[in-house]
């Protein structure tokens, strides 16, 4: 197999031409591009998914339109909890992190985790501590602020209600920032895949969406496909939404294509689950559905364009 596969997504939702400028839309594929030439490039190079998925996760972490890493969302107290995880479907290894701050790249947390703790999970204050311990890169709070983030918060700090970052309705609908997320199939076979989240703006109680949950916002299995995912993560918990499509392939035979219609348009849609998902199988083919108006996205195959997209 010489042929590689590589999707990204930057964040599903009420996402309209209407509501964007040129400019802004421009930046935003910019993130993208850059995010998936950096993935790209390594499985062009014979690296691996694993590289790759980090590698894409890392460049939108680090780009502040975003919501993860640099320009995560506030909480309820003004705080950034950011998600992640990372599976690789050779090994079904899996590391993923909920609930942390100050951590620059929570996507390398989340594979520091898989590689060196002998455990999945580990959340919060003490999931820190143990980044600090193997050497990941720190910042402070002010990198994690951007203003667009904070004035979104101000609409909502002072109420019980908390918001995904893509939903109609706020006054600052036109600034939709969203998860991000990869998905890679490398030369010699293997997928992975690698989600990271700010999660929804003033949100309490220490509240963790799909994103770290394996089955749920990420699930990679050589056998069947790799899935990174984005939307209201409630209901993609309750439908075990990554997972699912993965099952529908194992047990029924069912294509990619057609697995993730199933999961995105038809359960998730009769639960009232808006967002959508990135996946690629284990012989390349990708599909990127969403039943919201749009979703940052963009792939590539080896020998293939770009493709770069947010709209319907
Ligand atoms: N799924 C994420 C969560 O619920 C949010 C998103 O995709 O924007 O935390």
């Amino acid at each position: 197999m010489n042929q590689f596969s590589i999707a990204i997504h930057g964040g599903a939702g009420t996402i309209l031409p209407s509501l964007m400028t040129t400019e802004k839309e421009a930046l935003y594929k910019k993130g993208l591009k850059e995010a998936l030439q950096k993935g790209a490039k390594i499985l062009a190079q014979g690296g691996s998914s694993m590289d790759a998925v980090e590698a894409a996760v890392m460049s939108l972490e680090d780009f502040p339109l975003f919501n993860a890493g640099k320009g995560a969302v506030f909480t309820n107290k003004g705080t950034h909890e950011m998600d992640a995880a990372i599976m690789d479907g050779n090994t079904l290894e899996a590391g993923a992190v909920s609930g942390i701050s100050n951590i620059k790249n929570p996507v390398s947390l989340a594979r520091t985790i898989m590689l060196k703790s002998g455990h999945v999970f580990l959340a919060g204050k003490d999931a820190e501590a143990f980044g600090k311990l193997n050497g990941l890169n720190l910042e402070d709070d002010k990198y994690f602020y951007t203003e667009e983030r904070y004035k979104q918060w101000q609409e909502l700090v002072n109420t019980e209600n908390y918001q995904l970052d893509h939903k109609a309705g706020s006054i600052h609908t036109e600034k939709k920032f969203g998860t991000v997320g990869a998905v890679a199939l490398d030369m010699k076979g293997n997928l992975a895949a690698a989600t990271s989240t700010g999660g929804m703006t003033n949100k309490r109680f220490g509240r963790i969406g799909d994103t770290p949950v394996i089955g749920s916002g990420t699930y990679a299995n050589n056998q069947t496909c790799a899935i990174s995912c984005t939307g209201h993560g409630e209901f993609f918990l309750r439908a075990v939404v990554a997972y699912d499509i993965s099952c529908l392939i194992e047990y029924k035979g069912l294509s990619l294509e057609e697995a993730c219609r199933i999961v995105v348009m038809e359960k998730l849609v009769k639960l009232g689950g808006e967002g959508g998902l990135i996946a690629i199988d284990k012989t390349g083919n990708i599909s990127l559905p969403f039943n919201s108006e749009g979703m940052y996205r963009a792939s590539m195959k080896s020998g293939g364009e770009e493709y770069i997209a947010i709209y319907k």
